[in-house]
């Protein structure tokens, strides 16, 4: 029989991603989506329209208990891959407190919901290289003290103490990821890469003439969203629960990526690339970049995509977004 996964954050990147890994694989795949998508299917459904008719979509929200007690009753899922976060980081320096509710309480509901209907079942929390923060050490590892730098990045800690507890006090099968970034053409706009590779986009097409940058001097270690799913379906497929370090091991700058993404699109960045210091962060993160030497060694997980091949995809897909409105 098919294994049955759930994913919470189906909607999402990541949950899009993972979809399709986990459809490859065999799985019978279950996801839980908000009201407002089905709503406005149009919007919220986008990034999992062409496998929609191949998922079993479930509507809940990760404030609710019994929503979220009721949809793991009726799935009864081996696997579980708890992905929904409000999960900017500036939108969380906005608005902590329903950021720390989603985030921190979501995680408990389904932990607590899956405890006590299906013990058996693996778990997988998205962790965040932003637990980091204030980084204690580079490269950043599994042993790296967590100094969190938003509330994004408490409410991720707060997450990963959480599955740790339900694996160490009642021996659940649970697993965190720290991702470090992730990005691809189904990255959210507001996140620096696609705002950049969009306005590439919209600049070549003679939409707009700029992008407005915060720092163009912050340095990140960004991966592409399609391999890092992988590790966390290996993950769970171990014997142990354990926890590990998802990253390309390489940091570039914002500058970096802006000249690759302009050039791709045959544009002179400095042209267009102005500096607005409403997007800097109130606190700044430091050095994040990690050393994935445990994922590699124990799960065998590598990354496929350079950063070259990621930032040339997404300028590449975004440009036929824009000349097309066909998103991917
Ligand atoms: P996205 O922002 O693309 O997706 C987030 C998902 O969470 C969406 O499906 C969204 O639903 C859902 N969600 C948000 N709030 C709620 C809520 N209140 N109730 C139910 N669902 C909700 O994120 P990614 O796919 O990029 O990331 C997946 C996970 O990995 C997140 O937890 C993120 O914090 C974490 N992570 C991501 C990294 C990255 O670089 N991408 C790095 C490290 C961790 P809707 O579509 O309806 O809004």
């Amino acid at each position: 029989m098919a294994k049955k996964a759930l994913i919470t954050g189906i909607t999402g990147q990541d949950g899009s991603y993972l979809s399709e890994h986990l459809l490859d694989q065999g799985y019978e795949v279950h996801g839980i989506i908000r009201r407002v998508a089905i709503e406005a299917p149009q919007h919220h459904l986008s990034r999992i329209r062409h496998i929609e008719d191949r998922l079993n979509l479930h509507q809940a929200s990760m404030e609710s208990f019994p929503s979220i007690y009721s949809v793991v009753r009726s799935v009864e899922p081996d696997e579980c891959y708890h992905l929904a976060a409000q999960s900017f980081v500036a939108t969380s320096f906005q608005d902590a407190f329903s950021t720390l509710n989603t985030n921190i309480n979501g995680t408990h509901y389904i932990l607590a919901a899956l405890h006590d209907l299906q013990p058996d079942c693996r778990f997988y929390f998205a962790g965040s290289s932003e637990m980091f923060g204030k980084v204690q050490e580079v490269p950043q590892t599994e042993t790296t003290r967590f100094h969190p730098r938003s509330p994004y990045g408490i409410s991720k800690v707060a997450g990963f103490d959480l599955t740790r507890n339900y694996r160490e006090a009642y021996g659940m099968h649970a697993s965190s990821g720290i991702l470090f970034n992730h990005e691809s053409p189904r990255r959210g706009f507001e996140f620096v890469t696609r705002k950049i590779t969009s306005h590439v986009a919209r600049i070549k097409l003679g939409m707009t003439d700029h992008v407005a940058i915060g720092n163009l001097d912050s340095k990140r270690d960004w991966g592409h969203s399609r391999d890092y799913v992988k590790a966390m379906h290996t993950m769970l497929q171990q014997d142990e629960p354990d926890d590990y370090v998802i990253a390309t091991g390489e940091t570039h700058s914002i500058r970096e990526l802006c000249e690759l993404a302009f050039s791709q699109a045959g544009l002179n960045w400095e042209d267009h690339v102005r500096i607005d210091e409403r997007f800097l962060r109130p606190a700044e993160v430091d050095l994040l970049i990690g050393d994935a030497s445990k994922a590699q060694r124990v799960l065998g997980w590598e990354k496929d995509t350079t950063f070259d091949g990621l930032i040339r995809e997404m300028v590449d897909s975004d440009i036929i977004y824009f000349e097309s409105g066909d998103r991917f």
